[in-house]
């Protein structure tokens, strides 16, 4: 399989060599030249598959080359073996065809470890084979953090530096982060927003003069890696509740658009899916460019859902890389104008997204409503995020004759503010945190200042 960059410059390139670049060298993101499509028999096939078979099925077309498939089935196993659930992704049911998926049942409970338990061991087969090494530079609004040093802290090959905005992240998530006391995890609280540390971020990809000759990677969703891993639970949920026979629609939390992405591949390798319907909190420029053609980045506001707290959706460039027929100068020439304050989409291309995707927004005041609506009818507590995806799937469901599978992203625990504020009581840590309040912390405070923080990382090579 090659992987093409959506701004056309970069060279194609292997999985082995995305994986290990993240962001392509013209300043696009990779996306497989072809995708691997899959028959109604094919899928229909699949339905007594455990997960780790399916993820393999699922997945093996996009490595096919790089990785021989005993190796790839060992990763898959050893990447899902810490899930507190027999069945890695489980469905609950809320009401009639109604579905909640729980993507947290990982070790930092957000559903951010099923892309980046398997991109650690990915990488880390990798770079042995290469005698590489590699430094992971890593931007967090909050779960992404964790998940990846829980991912990469056992590897000899790599050094991880993971940046989040100070006083920003529930201390739930920060100190799934900053308690882990390794020697290849470096804890940043940089004084600024989550779109400051992904700014220092991408322009550290862009100029990696500071590196002295390191070389950097990636674990934020620009890397193709995790959109890949993040396909398989659309097949399994699907599949649980009838799929391929009948369709499916999804509701998805999300911000940087890397979790529905995922879904919209699904859907173009053949899994029949009705509905995909994005949920923004009010940090809503993922609505206003699907129900109104507005791109335009606004202030960011800080809401109870901080994993979705961010002005500009990295991974849209992907979509809109098929909006503009795959041609990689209009999407070159288009993130110009865009950065130039231009913020509209061509007539076409809005039709194409506004063809695949329907759009809602819901504010804190609402969400916190949702989450005690749905407690006080079914006892089940959503976390902020899905309590956002329920409210957004109840709200766009066209035909409820279609089971409607909303992706639950964290687990409640995550978010005792929310939680707390919609007059419910936050649940105990899992088992395996118990104890997480009491560890030592380790993590350094740095001025919002690219220089600063490139300083720290050079110094610490
Ligand atoms: C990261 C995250 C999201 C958003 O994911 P995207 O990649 O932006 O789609 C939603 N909910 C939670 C809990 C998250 O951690």
């Amino acid at each position: 399989m090659k992987y093409i960059s959506t701004r056309g410059k970069a060279p194609a390139l292997s999985f082995g060599d995305v994986l290990l670049a993240g962001l392509a060298s013209d300043g696009g993101l990779y996306v497989p030249e072809t995708l691997p499509t899959f028959s109604q028999e094919e899928i229909a096939s699949w339905s007594g598959l455990s997960y780790q078979e399916l993820a393999f099925n699922i997945m093996y077309p996009f490595v096919e080359g790089d990785i021989p498939a005993a190796a790839f089935k060992e990763m898959i196993n050893d990447a899902y073996a810490g899930f507190n659930h027999s069945s890695i992704a489980p469905m609950v049911q809320t009401d009639t065809n109604e579905w909640i998926l729980e993507l947290f049942r990982g070790p930092t409970l957000a559903f951010k470890d099923f892309a980046l338990q398997l991109l650690g061991r990915l990488m880390d087969y990798v770079l042995t084979k290469r005698q590489e090494k590699l430094v992971i530079l890593g931007a967090t609004s909050g779960d992404t953090g964790s998940a990846a040093i829980e991912g990469c802290r056992h590897s000899d090959h790599l050094k991880i530096f993971i940046l989040h905005p100070y006083q920003r992240v529930s201390e739930v998530q920060r100190r799934q982060m900053t308690t882990v006391i390794d020697d290849n995890v470096f804890n940043i609280a940089v004084k600024g927003n989550f779109d400051d540390c992904q700014g220092m971020v991408k322009n550290s990809f862009a100029d990696q003069s500071f590196l002295q000759g390191a070389k950097l990677g990636a674990v934020n969703s620009i890397n193709w890696a995790r959109i890949m891993a993040q396909i398989v639970y659309y097949f399994s949920s699907a599949l649980s509740v009838g799929a391929p026979a009948r369709k499916v629609s999804f509701s998805v939390p999300t911000g940087n658009f890397g979790d529905i992405f995922a879904g919209y591949l699904a859907k173009k390798m053949g899994l029949p899916i009705d509905q995909l319907v994005v949920a923004t909190n009010q940090n809503d420029i993922l609505h206003r460019v699907i129900s109104e053609n507005d791109m335009s980045r606004q202030s960011l506001n800080v809401t109870l859902s901080p994993s979705m707290d961010i002005m500009v959706s990295s991974n849209f460039e992907r979509l809109l890389f098929d909006a503009h027929g795959r041609n990689g100068a209009e999407i070159d020439d288009l993130m110009t104008r865009f950065n130039a304050g231009d913020v509209s989409l061509s007539d076409d291309a809005w039709s194409f997204v506004k063809s695949h995707f329907d759009s809602y927004k819901v504010d804190d005041s609402r969400t916190c409503e949702v989450i005690k609506q749905v407690f006080d009818e079914t006892q089940y507590l959503l976390d902020p995020h899905t309590a956002i995806g329920l409210d957004a799937a109840r709200t766009c469901w066209k035909d409820k004759s279609i089971p409607m599978i909303t992706l639950a992203t964290a687990h409640p625990v995550k978010f005792p503010e929310a939680v707390e504020k919609a007059g419910c009581v936050s649940p105990v840590l899992p088992d395996h945190m118990k104890d997480l309040f009491e560890r030592e912390e380790s993590y350094d405070v740095l001025d919002n200042d690219l220089s600063a923080v490139q300083r720290f990382v050079t110094e610490r090579l």
